[in-house]
């Protein structure tokens, strides 16, 4: 075996881009200069064959990338320039209703690659991709792609990162021409040109740049001196000093202040046309952080999880992340990131997340996509898929040693509910099988069952995304599934406090029931994390301390179910102030039911309201419908954001979800079929007055009715 790749030569990286930016070419374009496959095929390509990413079929038919692959590439830089590095790329989807998939790419990867449009810039999904990264403390380059399409702007994109995501763009490259007459690219640090040559631009030919260029490259490098030194302390001196900078000595900079994620290297090329992908590669290795040069914290589950740094370390004791689970040809597939020690095939495992439950790893691989690699270790920095590891996703596994877990993942509320049943009785197995799958592998995929009409309720992120899993039923599972039609996720809130002053008293024969609980209950502010927050204000013992958790848990059995209209309530703190209790009747339920009855009747008096999901839409029409598709996002009671003249118009909107139901079809007949567009959640907005009305009576209505039966 190949020694062994040293710590400081692994990357990890994630691709992420709005869909159409060309993410799925780029990655095969890297997947072909590193040597992992030897032909390219187009995406969506005429010889049948696709792009080695898309694997699984759904995505082949559906044109998009729903489940990420970790692919394993190694790079000596362009022209042989580094000793060999190691870079690990997990595929991230472009498809906004499969954001958690890039919300666990990013958990588990060092730096990103930020793929843009030259023509359309930061585009609602970058958006949403860029405020991922943030959460993550992800350090990422940007990759301006598209660069021979008409209407290309390599500087105004840079200016949008800038406009749009508050970074601090760095423009590191000067493109030689742009549009159709697309030749090069000049790398403003050493001044060089670069052609790339040969079928598939592997031939890269450096030269002097051409000679009207030589002003620009020259000024280029000055303004990343001065873009640069603005955001690193030890460039800014040698810059004020005016002494000369050496390319080593920018870069390092460069790579200080990228990781301290202070600034943004702008790259740019067009992957259709193989230009500019390896010196992307190049500045992968450059500019983005080795395993070791990230922060990983976990909760030390001894010590009432306190926060402790996990060393990437290979001779510290085994802890892994499962990120992912697949099921391919071979078998069930759980994905790892092995961030501290070492773990080899054949080892025992235990899941720290899950009782220290202990698994035997069978075997080990690295993975290409649909191809893999048997590997008998990995070590801390790697990306391993097991086989044969039971686990959930978002797990953290140890040698038993330690018992820490991993930060969990964050994860997005769901906006969308739907009734499902299989069509056939005798698939019922099969139909809770896959729900049960489903769940583990996704947990923005949910599932209930609803107490009043006792249907299957799965919840998601998007129509798509519960389409592809009835559809993943059909297939991978012989199930036919009824579903009814598809409910938007409501959500109830409070718009001011109220007082909680109740007393649950029951006398029934032997031993009664006593508790008194007073507190009160009011809005959390609008950009709290969490939707529900528990205040003890008892001094001096009025309730007994072994209640208390009691009140805790009446309070969220009251904000499950709201009495507007029956769905969750979310933004409240409730407090418990003062109470009192019995020395033989008191007991936790009677604490809880006091709880729970006193936030009910406060409720009533805190100005519930419903809200529902805003989602932001980005609409791309032929400028002649633009027209028509502004009257359709008024008529849903959407809200223009801006549009954006180009070859196509682009309208940027908020519009209820709700609203939304149907929209591919009318915008389908309103633009000749030329429209396309995204849609993603954006956040909780009140209902209007008149709807609330009319929503909490229909509510009341199926109440009544119920009774009655
Ligand atoms: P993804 O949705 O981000 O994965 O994007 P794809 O890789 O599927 O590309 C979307 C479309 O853009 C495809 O038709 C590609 O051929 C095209 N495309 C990708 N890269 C480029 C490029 O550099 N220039 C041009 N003109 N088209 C590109």
């Amino acid at each position: 075996m190949a020694a062994r790749i040293p710590l400081d030569r692994i990357r990890n990286i994630g691709i992420s881009a709005h869909i159409d930016s060309g993410k799925t070419t780029l990655t095969e374009r890297i997947l072909f200069y590193t040597g992992r496959i030897h032909k390219i095929h187009e995406v969506r390509g005429k010889d049948g064959v696709g792009a080695k990413m898309d694997s699984m079929d759904l995505e082949r038919e559906k044109g998009i990338t729903i489940q990420s692959a970790a692919t394993y590439c190694l790079w000596p830089g362009s022209a042989n320039q580094f000793p060999q590095h190691n870079v690990n790329i997990i595929d991230t989807p472009g498809h906004v209703d499969f954001t958690i998939e890039v919300e666990r790419a990013l958990r588990v990867l060092d730096g990103a690659i930020l793929v843009l449009d030259s023509g359309k810039g930061v585009q609602s999904q970058s958006i949403t991709v860029d405020k991922q990264m943030k959460r993550y403390s992800v350090p990422r380059i940007a990759y301006v792609n598209k660069m021979d399409n008409p209407g290309a702007n390599y500087e105004r994109v840079a200016e949008m990162l800038k406009e749009k995501l508050g970074h601090h763009p760095v423009c590191l490259q000067v493109p030689i021409g742009a549009e159709s007459d697309f030749r090069g690219i000049i790398d403003a640090i050493t001044g060089k040109a670069h052609f790339f040559d040969g079928n598939d631009g592997e031939k890269i030919r450096v030269e002097d740049p051409p000679a009207e260029f030589a002003e620009a490259t020259k000024a280029q490098r000055e303004k990343i001196v001065a873009q640069v030194a603005d955001v690193d302390d030890v460039l800014a001196e040698k810059f004020i000093n005016e002494e000369p900078i050496s390319d080593d000595e920018l870069r390092a900079a460069i790579r200080r202040a990228t990781l301290a994620l202070k600034m943004t290297p702008v790259m740019c090329g067009s992957a259709v046309r193989n230009k500019g992908v390896q010196l992307l590669l190049d500045a992968v290795i450059h500019y983005l952080p080795n395993p070791t040069e990230v922060v990983n914290e976990a909760h030390d589950q001894e010590k009432g999880e306190e926060k402790i740094v996990i060393e990437s370390d290979s001779t510290k004791p085994f802890v892994g992340l499962a990120f992912k689970l697949q099921q391919d040809k071979y078998g069930q597939l759980t994905y790892f990131r092995v961030y501290s020690g070492s773990v080899s095939s054949g080892d025992t495992i235990y899941n720290t997340s899950n009782e220290m439950r202990k698994v035997r790893v069978p075997r080990m691989f690295r993975m290409h996509s649909d191809d893999r690699e048997e590997i008998p270790t990995a070590e801390a920095g790697d990306i391993v898929a097991f086989y044969g590891v039971e686990a959930s996703s978002g797990e953290t596994f140890t040698d038993g040693k330690v018992n820490v877990t991993l930060t969990s993942m964050h994860v997005p509320a769901a906006v969308i509910s739907l009734a499902v049943a299989p069509k056939d009785r005798s698939a019922e197995t099969n139909f809770s099988k896959a729900l049960n799958r489903f769940t583990k592998e996704d947990p923005t995929f949910r599932v209930h069952q609803d107490e009043e009409s006792q249907q299957t309720i799965i919840s998601g992120m998007g129509e798509l995304h519960l389409d592809i899993y009835i559809e993943r039923m059909k297939r991978e599972y012989n199930c036919d599934v009824i579903a009814g039609k598809p409910q938007v996720a409501y959500r109830e809130s409070i718009t001011r406090r109220a007082e909680i002053n109740y007393t649950h008293k029951k006398q029934t024969g032997g031993s009664g029931q006593y508790a008194k609980v007073l507190g009160y209950i009011e809005p959390l502010p609008a950009d709290a994390v969490e939707n529900y927050e528990f205040v003890d204000d008892i001094t001096g013992g009025a309730i007994p301390r072994e209640y208390i958790p009691s009140c805790d848990k009446g309070f969220r059995d009251g904000i499950k179910k709201g009495t507007l209209i029956g769905f969750p309530v979310v933004g409240v703190r409730a407090a418990v102030t003062d109470g009192a209790a019995h020395a033989v009747d008191s007991s936790e339920m009677a604490f809880k039911t006091a709880a729970l009855m006193g936030f009910r009747e406060a409720y009533e008096k805190a100005g519930p309201t419903i809200l529902e999901p805003i989602m932001r839409v980005e609409i791309d029409v032929p400028t002649e419908f633009q027209g028509a598709v502004v009257g359709q996002v008024n008529q849903r009671r959407g809200v223009i954001l801006e549009t954006i003249p180009g070859d196509t118009v682009t309208v940027r909107a908020e519009v209820p979800l709700n609203t939304m139901f149907g929209y591919a079809t009318d915008l389908r007949s309103a633009t000749q079929g030329k429209g396309q567009y995204t849609m993603e959640f954006s956040r909780y907005a009140i209902v209007p007055k008149q709807e609330q009305d009319e929503m909490a009576k229909k509510y009341r209505e199926k109440l009544a009715a119920e009774a009655k039966k």
